[in-house]
């Protein structure tokens, strides 16, 4: 039994160091959730950003051909400016932030930014310049210093640590007994949702790419917490080109534009104002959302006097 322990205990120390390895690139895959079948054009150039510009244009998508998600999608968020996309779970909106990035090609109409068709650029370069804060964040089994640099591994010390305060994570992680050089991941500290939000935060302000998309968190997060990340989150999109996906209505109010979108297709745009007039799909979600926050605040003033 001895003789058979060794080799075994030694064949579990290689498959963890291996299986280890295949975290780390599994989970960049899922980061960055790449499809492997989108390539390059064979005349692909660098995708040129001057204001960031980004305009959809008669956008059709189906991940299967028999059921379409995206349906005939138009829309331009001006450089600079702030888009927001709301609607109903399911109704395609992080489909369009995947469809940004490239990660998958469409089948009707163009994606443009700065007047170039992402098609026809090297998806490097336009993942360069579009910084991305998902719902999920997924972090690398390394330390959160690595975690944050990866958004631009050149970065110093002071600048990771500014980053950090600016993202509100900051003083999290100097109370941690390893500070910046504590394990995280999926063998280290668990970080809670928020927490893995705001260090995607701190990744994509030191990266400081022109064009932001945000995929904001749902649930699960205390108002607290909600208002640092909501906090940390106007920062960074300051004077960028920003497309957020938001699922709580009152992160939007001071949008440029709102697009309410429902089973792939846009059902509603305008500003917070002109949306609650029209009286539509809207000011009903409007009213939803508010009667939801007024129960829950009924609640803990009651659970409060107890
Ligand atoms: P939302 O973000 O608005 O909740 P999504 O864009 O994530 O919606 O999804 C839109 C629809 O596409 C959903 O019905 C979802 O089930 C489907 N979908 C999302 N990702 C995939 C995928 N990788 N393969 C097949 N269907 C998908
Ligand atoms: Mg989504």
């Amino acid at each position: 039994l001895m003789q058979l322990s060794v080799p075994l205990n030694f064949i579990g120390f290689i498959y963890r160091e291996v299986r280890q390895g295949l975290t780390d690139i599994e989970q960049m895959f899922d980061l960055l959730d790449v499809p492997q079948e989108v390539q390059d054009a064979p005349n692909a150039k660098p995708l040129v950003v001057g204001k960031g510009t980004i305009e959809f244009r008669n956008v059709s998508f189906a991940y299967d051909p028999a059921r379409p998600i995206l349906k005939n999608v138009s829309f331009e968020v001006p450089a600079g400016r702030t888009v927001a996309i709301v609607g109903p779970s399911g109704a395609g909106k992080s489909t369009i932030s995947r469809l940004l990035f490239r990660f998958y090609d469409i089948q009707g109409g163009e994606i443009l930014v700065d007047g170039q068709n992402i098609a026809s650029v090297e998806q490097e370069s336009l993942r360069r310049e579009i910084g991305m804060v998902p719902q999920d964040t997924v972090l690398f089994n390394d330390t959160i210093a690595y975690n944050i640099r990866y958004g631009r591994t050149d970065a110093s010390e002071e600048d990771v640590r500014r980053a950090a305060e600016l993202a509100q994570i900051g003083p999290f992680i100097e109370r941690l007994p390893d500070g910046y050089r504590t394990m995280v991941g999926e063998r280290g500290l668990k970080l809670s949702g928020g927490e893995k939000q705001r260090v995607a935060i701190a990744r994509t302000i030191l990266k400081a790419p022109p064009i932001l998309m945000l995929d904001e968190a749902t649930s699960a997060l205390d108002t607290q917490t909600e208002q640092e990340i909501q906090a940390a989150l106007d920062l960074v999109s300051r004077g960028r080109t920003t497309l957020v996906i938001a699922h709580r209505l009152s992160t939007v109010i001071s949008a440029d534009e709102i697009i309410v979108l429902k089973d792939g297709e846009i059902a509603e745009r305008g500003t917070h104002g002109e949306l609650l007039a029209s009286n539509g799909l809207y000011a009903s979600m409007w009213q939803r959302q508010r009667e939801a926050t007024e129960a829950e605040e009924k609640l803990r003033i009651a659970r409060e006097a107890d």
